[in-house]
C-alpha cells in the first residue's frame, strides 16, 4: 500500500501537464495565448484572464449606444483567443471565451431581472466558411454559465439581411454605413418573448467602434424589443493622440463620453 500510495502522490500533480502532453501527441495542439504545448488554453493562460468587467464605451460612441461592457482590451490573451476561435476554428476556446462574456453580461444589468442574450448575428457565408457560429457558440456557454442563479435564455432574434461586406479594413463611418439596416429580427422568435419582463443584452466577441452592437440594437428596438446593454469580451482601446502622453503604459478601456 505504501508503494501504491507514493506512487500516486507522485504522478496526480503530474496529470494536468500529461493530459496537455497526451492533447499535443494527438492533435499537435499548442495554447494560443504563450504557445505551450497541450490545450489550447494552458491553465497559466486562463488562470490570467480577468475576473471583471468594466463599461467600454468606444470613441466616438454611436449615438444612442445602450451600456456596452467587456472584460478587457482587444489584444494579448483576448484578442489570441478571439481570434484563435473565429478564424481558426479553435472549439476548445468556447468556454473561457463564455465565461469572459458571462462575466461581461453579469456587471452589465440588474442580477434579480431575467434575462435574453441576443447574440450579434453572423453572415450566413461566414458561417459556412467558418464551420461555426462564434458569438452564438460563447452566448450559449455565457447561459449556461449565468443561469444556476438567474433566469437567462439564447435568443437569435437577430439575422442579418444580404449585401453586408465583411467589416474588416472599414474606418468607423464605413461600418456605420455598411450596417445600417443589415441586420432584422426574426419575427416568429420575437413573438415569443413579446410581454415577458426582462432585461435583453446585445452579445458580442469584441466591440470596436459600437457599430454593429448599435445596428443590432437599432434592429431590435424597431420591433419594440428594448435594449438593456451591450456584452463583449474585448473592447477595442482607444488610442491616444500621436504625442499625447500617456501616463500609464497598462491599457485600459475607455471611459464614458465626457467623463475624462
Ligand atoms: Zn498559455
Amino acid at each position: 500500500m505504501e508503494v501504491c500510495s507514493s506512487w500516486w502522490h507522485r504522478w496526480v500533480p503530474l496529470l494536468p501537464a500529461l493530459v496537455d502532453a497526451g492533447a499535443d501527441l494527438l492533435l499537435g495542439s499548442a495554447c494560443v495565448v504563450c504557445g505551450l504545448p497541450g490545450r489550447v488554453l494552458c491553465p497559466g493562460c486562463r488562470a490570467a484572464l480577468p475576473l471583471a468587467a468594466e463599461i467600454a464605451w468606444p470613441s466616438p460612441t454611436p449615438s444612442g449606444l445602450a451600456s456596452p461592457y467587456a472584460t478587457g482590451p482587444y489584444e494579448g490573451a483576448l484578442k489570441a483567443m478571439v481570434v484563435g476561435h473565429k478564424e481558426r476554428g479553435l472549439l476548445g476556446l468556447t468556454r473561457p471565451l463564455g465565461d469572459l462574456l458571462a462575466v461581461s453580461v453579469a456587471a452589465s444589468v440588474d442580477p434579480e431581472v431575467p434575462l435574453v442574450l441576443v447574440p450579434v448575428p453572423s453572415r450566413p457565408a461566414a458561417v459556412r466558411a467558418r464551420g461555426h457560429d462564434p458569438t452564438l457558440a460563447m452566448a450559449r456557454r455565457a447561459a449556461r454559465v449565468l443561469r444556476p442563479d438567474r433566469d437567462v435564455v439564447v435568443a437569435r432574434l437577430l439575422r442579418t439581411r444580404s449585401g453586408v461586406a465583411d467589416q474588416a479594413g472599414l474606418d468607423a463611418d464605413e461600418r456605420h454605413a455598411n450596417l445600417a439596416g443589415s441586420m432584422a429580427i426574426r419575427a416568429g422568435v420575437a413573438r415569443r418573448l413579446a410581454g415577458r419582463r426582462a432585461d435583453v443584452v446585445v452579445c458580442d466577441d469584441v466591440i470596436t467602434t459600437g457599430a454593429t452592437a448599435r445596428e443590432a440594437q437599432r434592429a431590435l428596438e424597431a420591433a419594440g424589443v428594448p435594449v438593456s446593454a451591450v456584452g463583449a469580451v474585448a473592447a477595442t482601446v482607444r488610442r491616444h493622440a500621436i504625442g499625447h502622453k500617456v501616463p500609464n503604459s497598462r491599457p485600459s478601456l475607455s471611459r464614458p463620453p465626457g467623463t475624462e
